[in-house]
């Protein structure tokens, strides 16, 4: 048994840090690269981040798993995944919406027309997407989702809200699952739109979370948009929206930023003096770190299994339920430890002069709740772990 990545996979692996090492060294470092940045939904836009985008896309790094008539390299999708755990670690922008989730669908299920304007413009990484999929009143229920798109000649007309929609203030376009007919079963009467961001009667407002992260409340008030933005078929919206989250859940989840991190609060606790002496010679500090560390192990396991189940061409749902919770909350507990570690300095913010660390894990703190809810909550990932995977009854 090996757990190791082939030959071929870890020559790749040094490729990319070597593009990395030489992109950090470019003027534009600064707004690209954060290795404090807690999630990568936590990104702002910048030009120097739109420039990284393109020379990831010059450099031939987007698009590696489509099909060569797309432009892609027809790779496995392992080589999307490592690019991914290698900007993450170094806290660069992943690839993502618009590589995986949005062009894959789109070479699935989308109309030429729809494939000849956007698949070329991710690939160019010109174009910035944001997901509507939430509301109000459908979140893990997502199916019971009711904007509303009407059908009005040459074009769809929609009314209502989306919820939680991250990046909408800077994003190009808008992936939109709406409902098309009220009268179908709720998860057959959803089709899926691209809308541009500036369409008029689109209204944005900011949600500022906990930990500091903005996310926004979107508003339909009689949007139009041309039929020919409708992606699919009409009504088989539920279908690309459940085939695009398998693809975020492949992609989207790094551990590296997890190992990352179990390292730097190992580095701070030797460095921190308690009674004279540095954190780590403390037995209950030496246990926490030991167990942790099992942890960030176990974490990258998981997400092996993941990646094999679906190089195997299976469908990871159980496999990327176990690896998203165990990992999601580990990023909660390390910052948990972190501050019973650091003792009533530990909550200092960023902007204190004294703050341990600048500040970084009384951040974390905050900051990680949103990655047990986005992408399915806690609570859904054990769910889907129990039916699905134990084959336990629902109740
Ligand atoms: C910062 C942030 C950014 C986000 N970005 C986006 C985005 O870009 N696009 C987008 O579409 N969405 C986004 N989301 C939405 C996210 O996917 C939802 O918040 C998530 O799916 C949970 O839905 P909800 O908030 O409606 O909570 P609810 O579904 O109402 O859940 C409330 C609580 O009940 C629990 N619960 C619900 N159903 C069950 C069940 N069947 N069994 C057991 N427990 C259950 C949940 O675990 C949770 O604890 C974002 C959310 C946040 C907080």
């Amino acid at each position: 048994m090996d757990f190791d990545f082939a030959a071929s996979e870890r020559a790749f692996i040094s490729d990319v840090r070597e593009f990395l090492t030489t992109h950090r060294e470019q003027d534009e470092a600064d707004g690209v690269f954060a290795p404090n940045r807690e999630a990568d939904s936590m990104l702002s836009d910048s030009a120097a981040r739109r420039v990284f985008n393109q020379r990831l896309a010059k450099a031939g790094y987007l698009g590696m798993s489509w099909d060569e008539q797309y432009g892609g390299q027809a790779r496995d999708g392992i080589y999307d995944y490592l690019l991914n755990e290698e900007l993450a670690s170094v806290g660069a922008p992943l690839i993502g919406k618009g590589v995986g989730c949005i062009g894959k669908t789109l070479i699935n299920h989308g109309s030429e027309r729809l494939k000849k304007e956007f698949l070329p413009q991710i690939l160019r990484g010109e174009t910035e997407f944001a997901l509507g999929y939430s509301e109000p009143g459908a979140g893990s229920d997502l199916a019971s989702l009711q904007l509303k798109a009407e059908r009005d000649g040459e074009y769809w007309v929609f009314n209502g809200q989306k919820m939680w929609t991250t990046s909408a203030h800077f994003a190009d376009w808008y992936w939109v699952a709406a409902r098309t007919d009220p009268a179908a079963a709720k998860h057959k009467g959803i089709s899926v739109f691209l809308i541009p961001m500036d369409a008029p009667g689109l209204r944005i407002t900011e949600i500022r979370t906990m930990g500091d992260h903005r996310t926004n409340q979107v508003f339909f008030d009689d949007v139009r948009v041309h039929t020919d933005y409708l992606v699919g078929e009409e009504n088989q919206g539920w279908l690309y929206v459940c085939e695009a989250l398998d693809y975020e859940r492949f992609t989207l989840y790094t551990i590296g930023p997890l190992r990352t991190k179990f390292e730097a609060l190992v580095d701070l606790l030797k460095l921190t003096l308690r009674d004279g002496q540095p954190l780590t010679t403390k037995d209950s500090v030496r246990r926490g770190i030991a167990r942790l560390a099992c942890d960030v192990e176990t974490a990258t396991m998981l997400q092996r299994r993941v990646i094999a189940a679906a190089l195997r061409g299976d469908v990871p749902t159980v496999e990327a339920a176990m690896c998203k919770l165990y990992s999601t909350e580990l990023g909660r507990r390390l910052a948990d430890f972190a501050l019973d570690c650091l003792g009533p300095m530990g909550l200092l913010r960023r902007s204190a002069a004294d703050a341990p660390a600048a500040g970084k894990w009384e951040h974390s703190y905050r900051a990680t709740v949103v990655d047990t809810i986005g992408g399915g909550s806690s609570e859904i990932q054990k769910n889907i772990i129990s039916r699905r995977g134990l084959g336990l009854p629902s109740k």
